[in-house]
């Protein structure tokens, strides 16, 4: 499987070129301010899986072992991922260019969703992490 996508202007492009999993959709705060959205759709690769084929995005160490990838000409977040070993690092759902190639199994820090958004799937709903276990 091959998935490209990029941000709104164009400067920064990218390929995803595995098959994509954990793909959630996340409501916690970090997301919210990062994007300004309610919520923001992932799907996860292996780091040696996603190649930046024109550009790069800019690094901002958003809270202590994460960076957030997002293009500095137009501010579009492109990519999550932690300091730790596990290789793995999340995009952006919806800067792919075909946002329904692929849909979220689950919601993440559920508990921490803005009130007034309400969605009608009966999608896994967790309270923070999907390995914390814990749903709401
Ligand atoms: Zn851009
Ligand atoms: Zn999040």
């Amino acid at each position: 499987m091959s998935l490209q996508g990029g941000c709104m202007c164009g400067a920064v492009r990218y390929e995803a070129a595995e098959e994509p999993f954990n793909v959630t959709l996340c409501h916690c705060v970090d997301c919210r301010r990062a994007s300004g959205a309610p919520a923001l759709a992932w799907f996860s690769v292996r780091r040696v899986a996603l190649r930046w084929t024109r550009g790069s995005p800019t690094r901002n160490a958003s809270s202590p072992g994460v960076e957030r990838l997002f293009c500095s000409q137009c501010g579009t977040q492109l990519t999550w991922h932690g300091a730790d070993a596990s290789g793995e690092i999340d995009v952006t759902l919806c800067s792919l260019d075909d946002p329904d190639a692929i849909a979220p199994a689950d919601h993440t820090f559920a508990s921490q969703q803005v009130r007034w958004l309400h969605l009608a799937d009966t999608l896994p709903r967790y309270t923070r992490t999907r390995s914390e276990g814990t749903t709401c």
